[in-house]
């Protein structure tokens, strides 16, 4: 990822992604907005410990350094689930301006429409952005240990492929910051759901330094589901940034002891006339 400071918003992008013409992407960080205490200063997340108006505030502030619209911004209520939602024009600014209207029980967006910023929310969970640059087909997904674990980043290519007809080894994939291999530490009840969902765990779980606990690198894991379904090796890039090590620059629940606010993870198809 390379960092982008523009109207004193940092974001950072993907080099696989940030060179189309037709398309806008960011990952965001901890620089550039107005939240104060655990969630500044960017916070994207509607949460309790946060103002309202200092979360919108901090959307448009990232919409305006993008050059897009705060009602492009487009969420799902992110809940561990496998579930993918592909966004229809009705459902575009789902969430942007209130938690109430952001697609129920969704952890992965696709849409094949202009002017929709498909956008998940991150705080140690793993962020994956896909494109289809021959279908102009995006995708946006949050994958948590359970969604990793359930393979949604595969599923959500699946579903471009069955619903769009993109193929795999054309998709090109962000995986973004997330809880590292460092410091995600689990115990035997995620290294059993890891085994159980992922099959083999060579390369993915390792011990860690204290009894009965283990390291999982939801990296690698995110990356070999997305290989075994026909992505490419050189199409997906790894940001390979832990939240928790740099809590200074991205929201991370570990790293800051549950205080924190959400980065967010975007992608949009531009529209003909600009955003
Ligand atoms: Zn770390």
């Amino acid at each position: 990822m390379i960092r982008v400071e523009r109207d004193r918003v940092a974001y950072y992008q993907f080099l696989g992604l940030k060179d189309f013409p037709g398309l806008l992407h960011f990952v965001s960080g901890r620089e550039g907005g107005v939240s104060v205490g655990g969630q500044a200063a960017l916070n994207l997340g509607f949460m309790d410990e946060d103002r309202v108006d200092s979360v919108l505030t901090n959307r448009m502030l990232l919409a305006g350094a993008i050059g897009c619209e705060v009602d492009a911004f487009t969420f799902g209520e992110q809940k561990h689930t496998t579930h993918v939602e592909v966004v229809s024009v009705e459902q575009r600014g789902a969430g942007a301006r209130e938690k109430v209207t952001r697609l129920p029980a969704t952890d992965a967006l696709i849409t094949r429409e202009p002017g929709i910023c498909l956008t998940v929310l991150a705080a140690d969970c793993v962020p994956v952005l896909l494109y289809d640059p021959r279908e102009q087909v995006i995708a946006a997904v949050h994958a948590g240990w359970r969604g990793t674990v359930g393979r949604i980043a595969a599923g959500t290519v699946e579903r471009m492929r069955d619903e769009f007809g993109c193929d795999p080894r054309n998709v090109l994939v962000g995986i973004g910051p997330s809880i590292g291999p460092c410091c995600f530490e689990v115990g035997e009840e995620v290294v059993g759901a890891a085994r159980e969902g992922l099959g083999d765990l060579q390369g993915l779980v390792v011990n860690g330094e204290r009894d009965g606990k283990y390291l999982l690198n939801l990296w690698e894991a995110n990356r070999r589901q997305l290989e075994e379904i026909g992505v490419r090796t050189s199409n997906i890039e790894t940001a390979a940034v832990c939240t928790v090590c740099h809590h200074d620059r991205f929201f991370s629940y570990r790293g800051d002891r549950g205080n924190t606010g959400r980065f967010g993870a975007g992608i949009m198809l531009k529209t003909e006339i600009g955003c």
